[in-house]
């Protein structure tokens, strides 16, 4: 289709949107009395209007019954973490046993770690991407320390090459295979937080094994952006937020995926909470943990609902609408972003502006990644004041992501016409 930078062309594409009803279900923010372009689904999604109504719901019932809440609410608490499963399971691409919600991510990812990551003096090291998200590398960090061994050693990161921003993935598979049975574990982002260039996690799963390997992912950028298939790709073990794409509302409740073939298995090692144990046998109070079969069996603690509530009011929506119809407006909507963005720098050549995340939709979600050469965080201070709500990450890159639930074509040209307000008067 040949895509054109101007309103007419903007305001067609969302007359044509089967979701564009979708963006009136939320709240859009207005900072300063002035509606912003809101562009960070990727870090904290937005509210669902319905949210105040699903957690008055849950306020009304613990109002009206305190603790027999736990088995007379409408949903009752005891099993309030199972109505978010159908949805969960839909958006990762998993059997309902093989998902649940529960804490927040990082905190899964070590309680997954302790069950999948057992090095041994020979197979220890860890294959991940270089630029994790922070926390990521600290759990990979402390996780080496745990067990003995030192952080340099254990921890094998794929880089991009000299000169370029994304990982190829012949470099991950050479890696993989270059330290082979010394691999424990494979553990990506399903989507890097800071390039927003999507793995292949199928790929790096079937490496994996054929190593001997396991193979986790951190979806905290994927889930709710791009449609995943966790079970028939065979990944081990995987956990994400729900406060980005899946706007669950900042510090919500995150999620876990253990394959069936781990879930079955209640032999395997894990740190374990009455909520894990034999939910028949739960309130008899006795010793000796029996877990539960599947994911459940990692729970530790009874469901927070009241946040659990507002993330249902999101996944509701994510269930109505399904991953195949968000996944094609998305693509069309990040191919705009990024025509109408080359669109506009092209005519400032003096201006160093270029976009990292990979051109081929195939390998990237809905964010797209602009490095800043030669200017600096000004730069994104001036589009913050024009009404951008984009992030900033050092040292220089912007990130934008246009998310098919609640931003339009419109957003989007409107973006440019403030870009190109911009790089005019910039310095
Ligand atoms: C957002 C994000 C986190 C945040 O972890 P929390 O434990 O929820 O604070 C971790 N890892 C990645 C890759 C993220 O994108």
């Amino acid at each position: 289709m040949n895509l054109e930078n101007t309103l007419t062309f903007a305001q067609q594409q969302d007359q044509q949107d089967p979701l564009s009803a979708y963006q009136d279900l939320f709240h859009q923010p207005v900072i300063n009395n002035k509606a912003v372009l809101y562009f960070t689904g990727n870090s904290l999604g937005l509210s669902p209007k319905a949210a105040k109504s699903y957690v008055n719901a849950e306020l009304d019932e613990w109002a009206k019954w305190g603790v027999e809440g736990h088995f007379h609410a409408t949903n009752p608490w005891v099993s309030y973490h199972e109505i978010l499963t159908p949805a969960s399971a839909m958006i990762v691409g998993a059997k309902e046993s093989e998902v649940v919600c529960m804490n927040s991510l990082t905190t899964n990812l070590h309680l997954l770690f302790v069950s999948f990551y057992r090095p041994t003096k020979q197979r220890y090291k860890i294959i991940s991407e270089a630029k994790m998200f922070p926390s990521d590398r600290y759990l990979l960090e402390t996780q080496a320390q745990h067990h003995g061994f030192e952080p340099d050693d254990a921890i094998i990161e794929v880089a991009p090459r000299e000169g370029e921003h994304l990982i190829r993935e012949e470099d991950i598979l050479a890696t993989i295979a270059a330290h082979g049975d010394q691999v424990a574990l494979v553990f990506f982002g399903g989507v890097n937080y800071f390039t927003g260039q999507l793995f292949d996690m199928k790929k790096l799963t079937d490496a994996a094994h054929q190593v001997g390997a396991l193979a986790g992912f951190d979806l905290a950028h994927a889930a709710g952006n791009i449609p995943l298939n966790l079970h028939d790709w065979n990944v081990d073990f995987a956990a994400w937020c729900t406060y980005k794409y899946l706007n669950g509302s900042a510090g919500n409740v995150g999620a876990i995926f253990v394959h069936e073939r781990h879930g079955e298995n209640t032999e395997i090692p894990r740190f374990g909470g009455w909520w894990g144990h034999n939910k028949e046998r739960r309130f008899l109070m006795e010793n000796q943990f029996e877990p539960m079969n599947g994911a459940e069996g990692w729970q530790l603690s009874n469901a927070p609902v009241m946040g659990m509530a507002i993330l249902k009011s999101s996944l509701d929506i994510f269930q109505e609408v399904g991953m195949e119809k968000l996944r094609t407006k998305s693509i069309k909507l990040t191919a705009f972003l990024e025509f109408v963005f080359n669109n506009v720098i092209e005519l400032f050549p003096d201006i160093n502006l270029e976009i990292i995340t990979p051109a081929d939709s195939n390998q990237r979600g809905c964010q797209l990644s602009v490095k800043l050469e030669g200017t600096d965080k000004r730069f994104f201070q001036a589009l913050t004041d024009a009404g951008v709500i984009a992030d900033f990450r050092e040292p220089n890159v912007i990130r934008l992501a246009p998310t098919p639930l609640y931003n339009s074509f419109e957003d989007v040209y409107r973006f440019g016409q403030i870009l190109t307000n911009l790089l005019t008067s910039w310095k």
